[in-house]
């Protein structure tokens, strides 16, 4: 089409301004205040609310190295922080959860005080951070220790290298809080009585194995560093990954991953070094037009305040941008409205909505996941709230397939809970299973799974009609 009709016709589908009618003002009527709770964050001395907490100054509780060393890690602590506020039988229901935990505990003073201790069993914080005996459920069969097998496709201890062009490696073991359901169990935090780790810890050598390799591999262009957490990374070390991936050519894109911006904000408004460190190495990557970005992690509308908020703002004038993943999690946010004000939330305060992971196989956190189902059920009711850039996708990170778009399924069975998905970039050919878990399934379902000898025909039943349609 020639230009000039173009313009025409954008000019006639435009109007002139006199020609533009006035809708009646009925037609949009004015939004109810909830269509705008997302941007009602939390403010002002909220901790003090807590005994325990009820002197801290702003001051202190903006330190960041005021809320590391507050952190809490043991049930005594724990008792301590909340004196007064639960029932002892919620005491006791914590202190058995602390001992059966695939992951060790360590829960920020911002975090707990995030928590409504009038109700600590449906409190979303409180579901993420503090395990219940209670509240655990058996694991179901299929469930494994490394749900990614992401030790499968590690060339150098603590790098996966699955897909085509990108690496991920864990330069540490640590987090400043630890999330009961991390998918990487196997290698994050300290032993716990359930679990002897393999240990990544910060190591020079393992660290130049894992440079060496990326410089190796050409095809190599994008590099995650995760973990463990960036937050734990000393400024110096931030500054030496940095700079080492940045010297690599064919390197074009560096994320930094951190949680510190859900569980510990205070780290970019306080630790001057570390966010200077980072700014640098973004400003240096932008100079050589790599991307250098930071990704985070926020579960629930309450973990972002006025605090968070600052955080952001301040990233944004440096001019770091941030991504944000979000699991899943039965209980804190399995619901249209929960996740629709958390895509919101985020949004409002610059941080790109990136995925929704459908909760990985972990051990020990069967209370945790749901269902394919309702992943897919909220992506539909969720999708057009937000501009499109903002849509996180939701996905299944499938045992050995990697992500896989949540509706791609070939086959899925919600009666036994069986999904099954194909992974043509990472493993052409071959199909990758995700189960339900088995409470929420229907009573045939359940039935099944209560007889062993039924597991595998469930799988073939599955695989055979997603292979019949290849
Ligand atoms: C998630 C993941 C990545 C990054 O995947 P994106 O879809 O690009 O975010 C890279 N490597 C491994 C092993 C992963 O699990
Ligand atoms: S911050 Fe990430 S790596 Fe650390 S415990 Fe939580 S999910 Fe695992």
């Amino acid at each position: 089409m020639p230009e000039a009709s173009a313009d025409n016709e954008f000019e006639e589908s435009v109007g002139t301004q006199s020609q533009v009618p006035i809708l009646p003002a009925a037609q949009r009527p004015p939004v109810p205040p909830e269509a705008l709770a997302h941007r009602d964050l939390q403010s002002g001395p909220f901790w003090q609310r807590l005994a325990a907490y009820a002197d801290v100054s702003e001051a202190d509780f903006l330190d960041h190295q005021w809320q590391a060393k507050n952190s809490i890690t043991n049930i005594p602590r724990l008792l301590a922080a909340i004196e007064g506020l639960v029932s002892p039988e919620f005491i006791r229901d914590a202190e058995q959860g602390f001992h059966h935990a695939p992951m060790p505990v360590r829960v920020s003073p911002y975090l707990l005080s995030l928590i409504d201790w009038r109700n600590p069993y449906e409190d979303p914080l409180r579901i993420q951070f503090i395990p219940l005996l209670s509240r655990r459920l058996p694991d179901h069969p299929k469930v494994d220790l490394d749900p990614l097998h992401e030790r499968q496709d590690m060339p150098v201890p603590g790098l996966t290298h699955r897909y085509p062009d990108k690496a991920l490696f864990l330069p540490v073991a640590t987090c400043p809080v630890y999330c009961r359901f991390c998918t990487r169990s196997y290698a994050v935090g300290l032993d716990t009585e359930e679990v002897h780790k393999l240990t990544f810890s910060v190591d020079p050598e393992r660290w130049r194995a894992a440079i060496d390799y990326v410089d190796s591999r050409p095809e190599l262009e994008d590099i995650l560093i995760s973990g463990g957490d960036a937050s734990q990374l000393r400024a110096d070390q931030i500054t030496f990954l940095g700079e080492a991936f940045l010297a690599i050519p064919h390197v074009r894109r560096i994320r930094f991953a951190t949680k510190g911006l859900a569980v510990i904000p205070q780290k970019f408004l306080t630790d001057d070094a570390w966010t200077d460190a980072l700014t640098r190495i973004v400003e240096k990557g932008r100079q050589q037009h790599v991307d250098v970005m930071i990704h985070t992690h926020i579960n629930h509308p309450n973990e972002i305040t006025s605090i968070t908020q600052a955080a952001a703002d301040k990233l944004y004038e440096r001019g770091i941008l941030v991504r944000n993943q979000t699991v899943l999690i039965r209980g804190v946010n399995d619901s249209v409205a929960t996740m629709g004000l958390l895509i919101k939330r985020l949004a409002y305060i610059n941080v790109h909505p990136y995925y929704v992971y459908v909760h990985d196989m972990v051990k020990g956190v069967e209370d945790l996941r749901t269902t394919v189902a309702t992943g897919a059920y909220i992506e539909k009711r969720i999708r057009g709230l937000v501009g499109g850039f903002n849509m996180p996708t939701f996905v299944v990170d499938t045992p050995g397939g990697g992500k896989r778009e949540v509706h791609s399924y070939e086959h899925y069975a919600p009666e036994t809970g069986v999904s099954v998905y194909v992974s043509p970039v990472v493993h052409p050919g071959e199909y990758f299973c995700y189960f339900d878990p088995i409470h929420l399934l229907p009573a045939a379902g359940r039935a099944r799974w209560a007889q062993p000898e039924e597991h595998d025909k469930m799988i073939e039943e599955a695989l055979a009609i997603a292979r019949s349609k290849a």
